[in-house]
């Protein structure tokens, strides 16, 4: 069967999945514990703030519980900007691809210039890394900031994710 241009995308992309456009995924409370059956550890404590970290376990390369019943609401939901212009007809597969592929070449570049431990995921490592430099007014024209910048410019304008500081997928 024919790959469908959706799924293409999605799979050579994973960015919302692999914590480098969202650090975490809201849960309701009712699918705590179908999600941590899954095997994804749960955030439960906090309403405010249920549900869990990225980068998802579940992400190999595609989503491994796409078609589960505890597939969770949040990601059923969303779809990023370059997802739903494709599926709109505003956007060719070639040049969806295109944008992934440019974007994931700026992310690469970017954490070989991040020193921080990988026990959190890239967009945490990301902020950290950009406030510090911010705060204490260090190599404000480095080659990080620059490219940071230019990074939040293109999950702003092609996927449509403006707010950095929410978490929330
Ligand atoms: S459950 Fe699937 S769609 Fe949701 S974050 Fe994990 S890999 Fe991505």
């Amino acid at each position: 069967m024919t790959e469908s241009p959706a799924n293409a995308l999605c799979k050579a992309c994973g960015l919302c999945c692999s914590g480098h456009l969202f650090s975490w995924v809201r849960l309701n409370a009712n699918e705590l514990d179908p999600v941590q059956n899954l095997g994804v550890p749960v955030i439960r404590n906090d309403p405010r703030q249920r549900g869990f970290t990225q980068p998802c376990p579940l992400w190999h390369g595609a989503c491994t519980v796409y078609t589960s019943h505890a597939y969770p609401r949040s990601c059923a939901k969303y779809k990023c900007q370059v997802l739903r212009r494709l599926e709109d007809n505003d956007l060719s597969l070639p040049d969806a691809l295109t944008i992934i592929q440019e974007t994931l070449t700026l992310i690469r570049e970017i954490e070989a210039l991040l020193s921080d431990p990988k026990t959190l995921s890239f967009r945490e490592r990301l902020i950290a890394h950009k406030e510090e430099l911010e705060s204490k007014r260090m190599d404000l024209d480095g080659e990080f900031l620059q490219k940071t910048k230019i990074l939040l410019a293109r999950y702003e304008d092609l996927f449509g994710v403006d707010d950095f500081i929410d978490y929330e997928k």
